[in-house]
């Protein structure tokens, strides 16, 4: 294995990346590492380019060669493993570092209880190791300018790229988005030099408090997770919690439905942004995308459901990690902040 480390602020490194293969007499897997929290789609992006393969095809093909010479190593599993093993990481370590499974896929049903980035996982949720959860490459233009100064190289971070998160949890600046069909092919400082960020989508800094600064700790808590939780278990865990504050999943007895409180609580303008599917919510009717949250065990809701409701349930994001945690064990630890020291 030929592990390089090349100047990623040259705007086209793949005439560096030939010059390393053509120098041995046969062609090596070039090892690109994962930064931290960067996503799994923007490594892949990063490894094809420094190493010059032409496609995803190409880069398993060596990946696949390279990993049948490591002792120990058994069946190659999917596509994420064998960029795991290359990455000289654990298939899990790789998925709960670098993967989005935590955002997309925080709650499942009994059939796909395992950690992220297992063997046995589900197809739906191996499928998606390398799928985003909304349009576009989001990018901190303060973490671009931390990244050159202090690497010379800048790359995207998971914790940006969440459904509702708007801002960097770092800095707390509004992010700004490239929306091209593949941006997450060009570094964020080639993308800021080119001109192809969009204006931030808010004008304002990230909240101290309130519903949505509730909304993106929870979420970013969720990202670090390193197993969903399971339905049945946490639906009837949130459902104690609703009873309580007279809130349920079907209106019964005149119960404040939850996606009323949802309604309620959320910035309509945010919440149809990143929910538009709100615009056809009628208060006092149910909205299954989040009342099936309290009026279903064994049908997991979509990812970003999850973190609504327990920001509308719990009064404060601590309080509702913790609620998770307590049907699920311990999750991986702190939060992603998109700015964490190399591991
Ligand atoms: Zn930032």
């Amino acid at each position: 294995m030929v592990s390089v480390t090349p100047d990623h602020s040259n705007h086209d490194f793949k005439p560096f990346a030939r010059q390393i293969v053509m120098c041995c007499e046969e062609p090596h897997l070039i090892k690109v590492e994962p930064l931290p929290d960067e996503p799994a789609l923007a490594h892949l992006h990063r490894w094809l380019q420094v190493g010059s393969y032409r496609t995803k095809a190409d880069l398993d093909r060596e990946l696949q060669l390279e990993i049948s010479g490591i002792p120990g190593v058994g069946a190659p599993g999917t596509f994420l493993h064998r960029i795991a093993r290359a990455s000289h990481l654990l298939p899990s370590q790789y998925a709960q570092r670098h993967s989005m499974l935590g955002a997309l896929f925080p709650v499942v049903g009994p059939a796909d209880q395992c950690a992220y980035g297992e063997e046995v996982e589900g197809k739906a949720i191996a499928a998606s190791h390398w799928r985003m959860p909304r349009k576009g490459a989001f990018v901190c233009r303060s973490c671009i300018y931390d990244d050159l100064h202090s690497s010379s190289i800048s790359w995207f971070r998971r914790a940006h790229q969440l459904i509702g998160v708007d801002w960097c949890p770092v800095h707390g600046e509004p992010l700004a988005c490239a929306l091209g069909h593949d941006a997450f092919g060009l570094l964020p400082h080639v993308l800021r030099g080119e001109a192809q960020l969009s204006d931030p989508v808010v004008d304002v800094r990230l909240p101290e408090d309130g519903f949505v600064r509730s909304f993106v700790d929870v979420s970013l808590g969720l990202l670090a997770r390193t197993h969903p939780a399971p339905s049945a278990a946490l639906h009837q865990v949130l459902r104690r919690r609703a009873s309580d504050l007279g809130v349920d999943g079907t209106g019964w007895r005149k119960h404040r439905l939850l996606s009323d409180l949802v309604a309620d609580l959320a910035d309509e303008g945010w919440l149809l942004r990143h929910v538009p599917q709100f615009l056809h919510k009628v208060m006092g009717r149910q909205f299954l995308r989040i009342d099936k949250i309290l009026s279903q065990d064994d049908s997991p809701a979509e990812g970003a459901s999850y973190a609504l409701a327990l920001a509308a349930l719990y009064d404060s994001p601590a309080d509702a990690l913790s609620a998770v945690d307590g049907r699920c064990g311990p999750s991986s630890g702190s939060p992603p902040s998109g700015g964490d020291p190399e591991r």
